[in-house]
């Protein structure tokens, strides 16, 4: 995803952006059923929070305030019942938990929200708070803030979802610089029928020439003058060699590491602290009739899957899709991905979704089932001080760029990685 917003930013320039797929947007996966659009992948995004984000998007021809979704924008189901608006002060209070947890568990969310206005902005080269990223968020909330693990399982549905893996896995950096977002009552949730796909569309029509798709980088060197790369073009036998200036890897570094051979300053070893998450996502279609809680739907103590959305109704149509997304953090789900037969899984989510909502199973006419491989970069403890003060973002005339380079996987990283490539670039390049 983070080439397309780096050559919107290098249009005025002579960009080629080579695609390994038939179609743009990595993650950002768009979903169809039967004219009814939703998100296979990536779906929602945080309403621009400053003027120049918002123009940001404006400039692309997109419109955030007409994607804002209704209230409430999320709901927790724990212990047998449905929470509304589950990160305001009124849906904390609604939890069933103590006195004393309740207590605590307010003033945290109430301190996350108030520091959300100090905190450095995404893409900031050093780390506010660094000592948050030494220990995990379960260990932040039981030993630091003294809350108990009831609390931090309700956050387990979120963690695995929106971060690849449970609060005893990512960094309470990580945790808390995504809850300050959920607790803050200024941010707000914007998403499009087809979810973040519709960003990249809106990329690519600002571009002067469109990517070249099914052209797999295959190796990256130095050349005298810039950047030799070697691309497989998916249609012919024979590889072929592009010369450029300066060269954006917008790919994840588990494939970086690859194609990165030594005389580039790389080593596959500089790579290993990168780790992933896997994630499943199971679009259950048909004649729906259940009324979804909230936009983003979050189930505890699930764990078949972690969260869901649900289509609006559209224009008189009857059928809706449900999103059902199922993060797979490693290792243990990962092997048991890698094992489990697609239709075996599609018929877990199911049968744990009609749990959920009995009579469900009844009204889906079909199911579409999307596997993402190295889906999110994992912020376990000490990975993004590592990142932040140890991983050099380019070397030579080679910029790598993508979600994992923020070391956070969220749609904002993977666009603030693009710009700042681009920066790069003109520089490099002097332009
Ligand atoms: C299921 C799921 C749901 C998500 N939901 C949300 C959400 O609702 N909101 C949010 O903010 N974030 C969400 N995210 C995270 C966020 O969308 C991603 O972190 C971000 O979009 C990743 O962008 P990227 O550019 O780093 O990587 P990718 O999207 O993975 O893009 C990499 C691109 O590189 C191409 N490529 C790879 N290798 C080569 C090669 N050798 N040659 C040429 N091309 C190559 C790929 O085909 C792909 O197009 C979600 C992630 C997943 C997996």
């Amino acid at each position: 995803m983070s080439r397309s917003p780096a050559a919107y930013h290098l249009r005025d320039r002579q960009v080629v952006v080579l695609e390994a797929e038939g179609h743009a947007g990595g993650v950002c996966l768009p979903g169809s059923y039967q004219g009814v659009s939703y998100p296979a992948g990536s779906a929602y995004f945080y309403y621009p929070w400053s003027a120049e984000w918002l123009k940001w998007y404006r400039d692309l021809g997109l419109d955030p305030d007409a994607a804002l979704v209704a209230d409430p924008s999320n709901a927790l189901f724990f212990r047998g019942a449905w929470i509304p608006d589950c990160f305001s002060q009124q849906g904390l209070k609604c939890l069933p938990l103590g006195p004393a947890a309740l207590d605590k568990l307010l003033r945290l969310a109430e301190e996350l929200a108030a520091w959300e206005e100090e905190w450095e902005p995404l893409g900031s080269e050093t780390l506010h708070q660094a000592e948050w990223d030494r220990y995990s968020l379960q260990e932040y909330l039981e030993k630091v803030r003294g809350l108990p693990g009831e609390v931090t399982r309700l956050f387990a549905p979120y963690c695995a979802s929106c971060l690849g893996a449970g609060p005893e896995e990512v960094s309470a950096w990580a945790g808390l610089y995504f809850l300050m977002s959920e607790f803050s009552p200024s941010t707000r949730t914007a998403a499009f029928p087809e979810g973040n796909a519709r960003l990249i569309g809106a990329l690519l029509d600002n571009l002067p020439a469109p990517p070249r798709f099914r052209q797999v980088v295959v190796g990256v060197r130095p050349a005298w003058d810039g950047v030799r790369l070697m691309v497989m073009d998916a249609a012919a036998r024979e590889p072929y060699c592009l010369e450029a200036g300066a060269v954006i890897l917008a790919v994840g570094k588990f494939t970086a590491r690859k194609l990165l051979v030594p005389e580039t300053g790389w080593n596959p070893s500089d790579f290993e602290p990168f780790r992933y998450s896997s994630y499943v996502v199971a679009a259950l279609c048909g004649h729906v009739s259940l009324e979804a809680p909230g936009y983003e739907n979050w189930v505890a103590e699930e764990e078949t899957f972690s969260d869901f959305i649900l289509t609006p109704r559209q224009g008189g149509h009857d059928r809706r899709v449900m999103v059902v997304f199922a993060p797979q953090p490693p290792p243990r789900e990962r092997q048991r991905l890698l094992k489990e037969d697609p239709p075996t899984r599609a018929g877990r989510i199911l049968a744990a979704a009609d749990r959920l909502f009995p009579g469900l199973k009844g009204e889906i006419e079909e199911i579409h089932l999307y596997r993402f491989g190295h889906a999110q970069v994992v912020a376990y403890p000490g990975f993004l001080t590592w990142l932040k003060s140890r991983f050099p973002p380019s070397k030579g005339r080679i910029i790598l760029s993508s979600a994992d380079s923020e070391g956070l996987p969220c749609i904002e990283a993977a666009i603030v990685q693009g710009q700042k490539a681009a920066r790069q670039a003109r520089e490099l390049l002097r332009l």
